[in-house]
Protein backbone atom coordinates (compact mmCIF):
# COMPACT_ATOMS: atom_id res chain seq x y z
CA UNK A 1 0.00 0.00 0.00
CA UNK A 2 1.40 3.05 -1.35
CA UNK A 3 0.59 5.57 1.21
CA UNK A 4 0.50 3.25 4.22
CA UNK A 5 2.79 5.16 6.52
CA UNK A 6 3.15 1.34 8.54
CA UNK A 7 4.26 0.15 5.04
CA UNK A 8 6.86 2.72 5.06
CA UNK A 9 8.21 1.34 8.56
CA UNK A 10 8.48 -2.13 7.23
CA UNK A 11 9.99 -1.03 3.96
CA UNK A 12 12.43 1.22 6.34
CA UNK A 13 11.09 4.12 4.55
CA UNK A 14 10.43 5.79 8.06
CA UNK A 15 12.38 5.42 10.60
CA UNK A 16 11.26 3.69 13.73
CA UNK A 17 12.81 2.77 17.14
CA UNK A 18 12.62 -1.07 16.12
CA UNK A 19 12.01 -3.47 19.70
CA UNK A 20 12.23 -6.93 17.73
CA UNK A 21 11.72 -8.70 14.57
CA UNK A 22 10.12 -12.17 13.85
CA UNK A 23 9.60 -13.77 9.90
CA UNK A 24 5.69 -11.59 9.60
CA UNK A 25 6.07 -9.07 12.56
CA UNK A 26 7.78 -6.21 13.69
CA UNK A 27 7.75 -4.23 16.90
CA UNK A 28 8.32 -1.26 17.51
CA UNK A 29 8.16 1.58 19.97
CA UNK A 30 5.05 3.92 19.34
CA UNK A 31 6.13 7.17 17.89
CA UNK A 32 4.00 8.99 20.16
CA UNK A 33 3.87 7.00 23.68
CA UNK A 34 0.80 6.90 25.72
CA UNK A 35 2.59 5.44 28.50
CA UNK A 36 6.27 4.23 28.92
CA UNK A 37 7.63 1.85 26.47
CA UNK A 38 4.02 1.88 24.71
CA UNK A 39 4.71 -0.09 21.20
CA UNK A 40 3.14 -1.82 18.17
CA UNK A 41 3.31 -5.00 17.17
CA UNK A 42 3.00 -4.62 13.32
CA UNK A 43 2.48 -7.61 10.60
CA UNK A 44 4.92 -6.87 7.92
CA UNK A 45 2.08 -7.80 5.16
CA UNK A 46 -0.69 -5.07 4.58
CA UNK A 47 -4.01 -6.30 6.21
CA UNK A 48 -6.87 -3.42 6.82
CA UNK A 49 -7.86 -5.17 10.11
CA UNK A 50 -7.35 -8.27 12.24
CA UNK A 51 -10.10 -9.84 10.67
CA UNK A 52 -8.22 -9.78 7.12
CA UNK A 53 -5.28 -11.46 8.71
CA UNK A 54 -4.84 -15.07 7.78
CA UNK A 55 -5.19 -17.45 11.22
CA UNK A 56 -2.02 -19.10 9.96
CA UNK A 57 -0.35 -15.92 11.38
CA UNK A 58 -2.02 -16.04 14.91
CA UNK A 59 1.00 -18.39 16.55
CA UNK A 60 3.89 -16.31 15.33
CA UNK A 61 1.91 -13.13 16.59
CA UNK A 62 1.28 -14.26 20.24
CA UNK A 63 5.18 -15.45 19.92
CA UNK A 64 5.95 -12.47 18.76
CA UNK A 65 4.11 -10.11 21.28
CA UNK A 66 5.00 -12.19 24.67
CA UNK A 67 8.83 -12.05 23.27
CA UNK A 68 8.44 -8.43 22.64
CA UNK A 69 6.47 -7.52 25.88
CA UNK A 70 8.62 -9.68 28.03
CA UNK A 71 11.65 -7.65 26.82
CA UNK A 72 9.60 -4.00 27.18
CA UNK A 73 7.90 -4.35 30.33
CA UNK A 74 11.56 -5.45 31.87
CA UNK A 75 12.97 -2.73 30.57
CA UNK A 76 10.41 0.03 31.74
CA UNK A 77 9.61 -1.67 35.11
CA UNK A 78 5.93 -2.32 34.28
CA UNK A 79 3.90 -4.38 36.65
CA UNK A 80 1.57 -6.00 34.11
CA UNK A 81 0.50 -4.67 30.59
CA UNK A 82 -2.62 -3.94 28.27
CA UNK A 83 -2.42 -5.84 24.49
CA UNK A 84 -5.22 -3.79 22.76
CA UNK A 85 -5.96 -4.16 18.93
CA UNK A 86 -8.32 -1.33 18.00
CA UNK A 87 -10.61 -2.49 14.52
CA UNK A 88 -12.51 0.50 12.56
CA UNK A 89 -12.67 4.26 12.88
CA UNK A 90 -15.15 3.35 15.16
CA UNK A 91 -13.09 1.75 17.66
CA UNK A 92 -10.24 3.85 17.59
CA UNK A 93 -8.25 2.69 14.99
CA UNK A 94 -6.49 5.51 13.00
CA UNK A 95 -4.09 3.40 10.64
CA UNK A 96 -6.02 0.59 8.91
CA UNK A 97 -2.82 -1.38 8.92
CA UNK A 98 -3.36 -4.05 11.50
CA UNK A 99 -1.30 -3.35 14.65
CA UNK A 100 -1.33 -4.31 18.26
CA UNK A 101 -0.60 -2.30 21.01
CA UNK A 102 1.87 -3.27 23.96
CA UNK A 103 0.62 -0.60 26.96
CA UNK A 104 2.80 -1.30 29.68
CA UNK A 105 1.43 -0.68 32.94
CA UNK A 106 2.41 0.81 36.85
CA UNK A 107 0.27 1.13 39.63
CA UNK A 108 -0.86 5.01 39.35
CA UNK A 109 0.10 5.50 35.91
CA UNK A 110 -3.55 7.50 35.30
CA UNK A 111 -4.46 5.64 32.37
CA UNK A 112 -7.97 5.18 31.82
CA UNK A 113 -8.51 1.90 29.91
CA UNK A 114 -12.18 0.82 29.85
CA UNK A 115 -13.58 -2.40 28.85
P1 LIG B 1 -4.46 3.13 16.22
O1 LIG B 1 -5.20 4.28 16.80
O2 LIG B 1 -4.78 1.82 16.91
O3 LIG B 1 -4.57 3.05 14.72
O4 LIG B 1 -2.93 3.38 16.59
C1 LIG B 1 -2.02 3.98 15.72
C2 LIG B 1 -0.79 4.27 16.54
O5 LIG B 1 0.29 4.54 15.66
C3 LIG B 1 -0.92 5.48 17.48
O6 LIG B 1 -0.69 5.06 18.82
C4 LIG B 1 0.14 6.44 16.97
O7 LIG B 1 0.76 7.15 18.02
C5 LIG B 1 1.11 5.51 16.27
N1 LIG B 1 1.91 6.09 15.22
C6 LIG B 1 1.53 6.99 14.28
N2 LIG B 1 2.55 7.28 13.44
C7 LIG B 1 3.61 6.53 13.86
C8 LIG B 1 4.97 6.37 13.40
N3 LIG B 1 5.43 7.03 12.35
N4 LIG B 1 5.77 5.51 14.09
C9 LIG B 1 5.31 4.83 15.16
N5 LIG B 1 4.04 4.94 15.64
C10 LIG B 1 3.21 5.78 14.99
ZN1 LIG C 1 0.20 -0.99 5.33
Amino acid sequence: MDDCIFCKIVAGEIPSEKVLESENFIVVKDAFPKLNGHSLVISKKHYDSFLDMPSELYEELLKTSKEATLKIVKEVGAEGFNLVVNNGRVAGQIVPHVHWHILPRKKDDGFEFGV
